[in-house]
């Protein structure tokens, strides 16, 4: 099965290089795209325009990726970087490859060029931890742990578990291996009452559900982190049923994460936010207001 899932992803990796030999070009619709096959344009989530505005045979065409709004709210067009006039911003904001990129005429946003992973297992989940100076554990398989591969990152989802009252991540077992429910990974991150990460799984896992917009917040396309709680009821104001230690390094390393994959504040959501029917979800028991304004 692994065998299989790692040969997909290295053929699926030289064709999106291959991709860029055909140049890039300005489709109908006035947006700037790029030449390339019609299957890797709808498989990246772009639209291919059969006028023939590109070299090759009919099956490459002009792919571009529709509209967007860089980190600062300003609208523009998801472009390659190299046709874009105004300034393009590396935040996660675009389908498609890293050198998508939502492209305004305004300045550029500044800060570190994230990475945009398509089509991967986020394999760096334990570096990009502990570069935020917390303290991470890396629970054995964990890279190779998954439902198939992430198909990006474009959100993040924080729950809480409602497992045992006592000890730092008695969740784990669960979230690693499933329930009679539901198949693991549940998660592909744990918190741990002290304050501890647990790298659980580099795929996809089962987190999300049904969403407010499954191609950000869905299993595909999410983050899903699992904080060691109880279960208590739903508040709108503060945190107060979560140790401190523990809230504070769920801030650290959610900012570490938005940092590493250009996530933007604003899709930083609770799972009782992202859940759809509203009400599915209560999960995590803080105010998700206090939680974003610390990630700043
Ligand atoms: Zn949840």
């Amino acid at each position: 099965m692994w065998a299989i899932m790692h040969f997909v992803v290295a053929v699926i990796l030289p064709l999106s290089t291959l991709a860029q030999q055909y140049g890039m070009c300005t489709a109908k619709n006035g947006r700037n795209g790029e030449c390339i096959s019609t299957k890797s344009c709808s498989s990246s989530g772009g639209v291919s325009d059969p006028a023939n505005l590109c070299p090759g045979d009919n099956t490459i065409q002009c792919c571009t990726y529709g509209t967007c709004k860089n980190t600062k709210g300003v609208a523009g067009t998801c472009q390659p970087t190299s046709t874009c006039k105004g300034s393009s911003d590396p935040a996660n904001l675009c389908p498609g490859g890293n050198h998508i990129q939502c492209c305004t005429a305004g300045s550029a946003p500044t800060g570190p060029s994230p990475s945009k992973p398509v089509n991967t297992m986020l394999t760096g989940l334990a570096d990009i931890l502990r570069g935020a100076g917390v303290n991470v554990v890396e629970v054995a398989g964990w890279k190779t742990r998954g439902h198939g591969v992430m198909s990006s990152v474009k959100g993040i989802i924080c729950h809480h578990t409602a497992g045992a009252a006592t000890g730092d991540y008695p969740s784990l077992a669960a979230i690693r291996d499933g329930t009679s429910s539901i198949a693991g990974p549940i998660a592909q991150l744990g918190l741990g009452r002290s304050g501890t990460w647990f790298i659980i799984a580099a795929g996809r896992a089962y987190h999300a559900g049904n969403t407010l917009d499954d191609s950000i917040y869905g299993n595909n396309n999410a983050i899903g982190i699992e904080a060691e709680g109880v279960g208590l009821p739903a508040t709108e104001t503060g945190h107060a049923h979560w140790p401190e230690v523990q809230y504070q390094s769920y801030v650290k390393g959610v900012k570490a994460l938005q940092k590493a994959y250009g996530v933007p504040t604003a899709r930083v959501l609770g799972h009782k936010e992202a859940a759809v029917p509203k009400g599915r979800k209560i999960d995590p028991n803080f105010s998700m207001a206090e939680f974003r304004a610390k990630l700043g």
